[in-house]
């Protein structure tokens, strides 16, 4: 397990990760999802040839990790294209519930698999109860049979698991239950709830205290892809990613010159 860093008193180096909304619709209705994602909401699908621009410039400034998430990604017919365009240049990481991961959806990611490509389901708990309690009755069951399905295909699979008042006390059990999958501690992240999007309760986070990760959506570059929020936009434009890049720079000197550096590195 491997727990969010607290704030300290040391600027990150550039490249910092990047991370790509794909879409805003899911299959799940999570209680404290931070982007408000949920059947209903609308998709909001970023495309595959911004993608493909998204990375050819990120590749240029010096990005060397790119994170994919939504929504689920996985309710995107091209995002398989995305994540071979992706893992051809650099690491790939796409985040998802693994409901889906079964039958056509899984063999096209199969397809596309290779080093440089992995995915982070999220698991709350080693227990439905822990777990079902915020994602919906069945989602633990679900997702960990969409774990196994990965491992069964090959993927080396990481696990991100949000910590809640009801699997707070609950943790060593999951770390338990991930190895006996074969996930080992390296593998599992644990960050705390963040009070954002539909969660009411948690950590209040915002540019002032959180480590940037550039991070894209449909309607420009944000801080950080905890939100997506108005008051995390650093630009409204998509391209060229570079000019966003340099505003997240300038504003993190001035932060880092005002010697009250206190960042929270927010996996
Ligand atoms: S937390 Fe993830 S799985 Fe849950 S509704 Fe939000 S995007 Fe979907």
């Amino acid at each position: 397990m491997q727990v969010v860093e607290q704030p300290g008193n040391v600027a990150p180096a550039f490249p910092w990760k990047l991370w790509v909304y794909t879409n805003y619709d899911c299959n799940l209705r999570c209680q404290y999802c931070v982007a408000k994602s949920s059947p209903n909401a609308p998709r909001r699908a970023i495309g595959l040839a911004n993608v493909r621009r998204l990375i050819d410039e990120a590749k240029l400034i010096g990005f060397v990790h790119a994170f994919f998430t939504g929504g689920e990604p996985f309710l995107l017919p091209d995002i398989y294209d995305m994540l071979a365009y992706s893992s051809a240049r650099m690491q790939t990481t796409v985040l998802t519930n693994a409901m889906l991961l079964h039958g056509a959806r899984l063999q096209k990611l199969v397809a596309v698999a290779n080093d440089a490509l992995r995915v982070q389901v999220s698991l709350d708990g080693g227990c439905a109860e822990d777990h079902d309690a915020y994602r919906g009755a069945g989602s633990w069951a679900r997702a960990v049979d969409g774990i196994k399905r990965l491992q069964a295909e090959g993927f080396r699979v990481r696990l991100g698991t949000t910590e809640t008042p009801v699997n707070s006390a609950h943790l060593q059990q999951l770390c338990a239950f991930h190895r006996s999958l074969g996930i080992p501690d390296e593998d599992h992240f644990v960050r705390p709830l963040a009070k954002r999007g539909y969660s009411k309760q948690g950590l209040e986070l915002n540019m002032a205290n959180l480590v940037p990760e550039v991070t894209v959506n449909l309607d420009g570059v944000f801080w950080h892809p905890l939100s997506t929020d108005a008051d995390m936009q650093v630009s409204k434009r998509m391209f060229p990613l570079a000019t966003a890049v340099g505003r997240i720079q300038n504003q993190l000197d001035e932060i880092t010159r005002s010697g009250n550096v206190k960042l929270m590195d927010f996996k």
